[in-house]
């Protein structure tokens, strides 16, 4: 075909299509932005629940544009309408903002690059591929699956490449005249690149992440318009980095093995090439299999970005886990810098993990409790407050009604250098201080005593009696000690090891007992605190009851 000939072409296949690249290349102007600055973009497809792993590319997005003073936009994937789910656009939204990464342009955001959702982007892309067709780079293929399906198997059996190229690439060459017979036919057809391509020559692509990546050349007529007219993943996304002018693109390391075909794409084009930034999925070792696998929302609670909101799992410690997973010094940072916050550090990324990165609760766990040690029973209050209002309506209720006291239990043991470290995520108050409040403590506590009495109640009950709570720590822990060796028990453990025929127990032992009548724990925060907040009353209530449990 001649160049009038595939004009003629181009103008049969997209009658509709009416402007330029040209009137694109101008309406996208560049951003006007320092060689510093990072264009990045979070690029989900509405297929399902957002998951760690896609929480944790959105937050590489958001801290490399961020501590570049880029931008990070968000841009929905939408062109595999069969893939898209109900309502996957708004739970892609709400989730991000719950998550606090937030885009600083983009769908819901608003930019001047927009439209950022590519299934309204479809003019933009045939616009695009009508120019390949008129130079040459792209034609109409007919093949039906049947054909493509035989061409598959006869690769499969001569164990070739599978895909259709070079000989297998039949409507390559089709004459206008033949194309225009099959549109008259009404034949379907998809549009395919041209691959000037040639898989012996060899290709290198600098990775910011994976270093230097060697592949052979990209060879393959792969399908940049499918029958309906919409564009593949491949297509889109090189003309919106194009026109949005993405400095770096940041994805998952699965989308490595289609880089040949990206970058020849941006070739043919003319574009200059983004920068890439492949990062490694989160992995976990599998505990049936005892191998190591990429996450799964179905085989891990944890890996759906839902789980840590329900749980109560506060979103600065996520951004705490995050930033340790996206750069591997990171947390020794953090550990020596606890003032700081993540903003302060620098991201690289040579420091990001090549490999894949294992998933580990425990840290997590720990940088929760972390999290919550570092702030005061008023803030613990109120951030609880927020949770319990979605997920958990009678004990907020029971917040509001107690706030007073419920702040003073949650700020026992704040001051100290070494903060108590009992709470990993909001759930966790109502279990950690299910003493705290009468009602709770009645209806949940009670039922956990063991019926045998190992306990001396009256022994404890005479001691109340004397119980003084207007004393400092150190003067009430020496009336224990007091009060258990008048009655038979040791002042300390180590006295009662020496001579532990000589007692029924030691102080220990006495403390103990206190704790489970009115905390109904073996744990708890200080004990001479908790029974300052509780008043004397409220310690006899608890204790009798105790006695009335254990009677019963
Ligand atoms: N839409 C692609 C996905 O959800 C994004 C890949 C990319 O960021 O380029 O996997």
């Amino acid at each position: 075909m001649n160049k009038d000939e595939r004009i003629e072409l181009a103008n049969l296949l997209f009658p509709n299509i009416k402007k330029t690249r040209q009137d694109y290349e101008n309406m996208y102007k560049a951003r006007n932005i320092n060689e510093d600055q990072m264009i990045t973009r979070y690029g989900p497809s509405p297929t399902g629940s957002v998951h760690l792993g896609n929480l944790f590319s959105a937050f590489c997005d958001m801290i490399y544009a961020r501590q570049s003073k880029g931008s990070f936009y968000l841009r929905i994937e939408d062109t595999d309408q069969k893939r898209k789910v109900d309502g996957g656009i708004e739970n892609i939204t709400s989730v991000l903002k719950e998550f606090n990464i937030v885009p600083t342009e983009g769908y819901d955001y608003g930019g001047e690059y927009g439209p950022y959702q590519q299934s309204m982007r479809t003019e933009i892309y045939q616009t695009y591929v009508k120019d390949l067709i008129i130079n040459n780079l792209a034609y109409p293929c007919f093949m039906s699956e049947e054909e493509q399906n035989q061409i598959k198997e006869e690769q499969a059996i001569l164990k070739t490449k599978i895909g259709i190229y070079g000989v297998y690439a039949v409507d390559r060459d089709l004459s206008l005249e033949e194309i225009k017979e099959k549109l008259a036919n009404n034949e379907e057809y998809v549009i395919r690149l041209k691959s000037p391509g040639d898989a012996k020559n060899q290709i290198e692509v600098m990775d910011c992440i994976k270093g230097k990546l060697k592949f052979p050349e990209h060879d393959m007529d792969t399908v940049l318009l499918k029958k309906d007219g919409t564009p593949t993943y491949h297509l889109a996304h090189v003309i919106d980095d194009h026109l949005m002018h993405t400095t770096h693109v940041i994805r998952g390391d699965e989308w490595i093995s289609s880089l040949p075909l990206h970058v020849q794409l941006f070739e043919i084009f003319g574009f200059d090439k983004p920068h890439y930034a492949h990062i490694a999925p989160i992995t976990i070792k599998d505990s049936e299999t005892n191998t190591i696998r990429k996450i799964s929302k179905r085989k891990d609670p944890w890996a759906s970005a839902k789980y840590y909101i329900e749980q109560g799992i506060p979103i600065d410690a996520v951004h705490l886990y995050l930033a340790t997973i996206a750069n591997t010094n990171f947390e020794e940072w953090y550990l020596a810098n606890p003032d700081k916050k993540i903003e302060d550090f620098t991201f690289t990324f040579e420091k990001q993990a090549i490999g894949g990165t294992s998933f580990d609760e425990a840290k997590l766990n720990n940088l929760c409790k972390t999290y919550f040690s570092r702030k005061t029973g008023e803030e613990v209050y109120e951030e609880t407050l927020i949770y319990t209002a979605k997920f958990d309506l009678e004990y907020h209720k029971l917040l509001e009604e107690n706030k007073q006291d419920m702040i003073k239990f949650l700020n026992i043991e704040k001051d100290g250098p070494r903060p108590r470290k009992d709470i990993a995520k909001y759930s966790d108050v109502k279990e950690e201080f299910s003493y705290a409040i009468d009602t709770l403590f009645e209806r949940e506590n009670y039922s956990k005593y063991e019926k045998e009495n190992i306990y001396d109640v009256d022994l404890i009950l005479e001691y109340v009696n004397t119980l003084d709570l207007d004393v400092t720590n150190e003067e009430w822990f020496q009336s224990v000690k007091d009060f258990a060796s008048c009655h038979g028990y040791a002042s300390s453990p180590k006295e009662y090891k020496q001579n532990p025929d000589l007692y029924k127990g030691h102080v220990g032992d006495i403390c103990e007992a206190i704790r489970v009548m009115i905390t109904g724990r073996m744990k708890s925060p200080d004990l001479f605190s908790i029974m300052k907040i509780l008043g004397k009353e409220k310690i006899l209530n608890r204790i009798n009851l105790y006695k009335k449990y254990i009677e019963k």
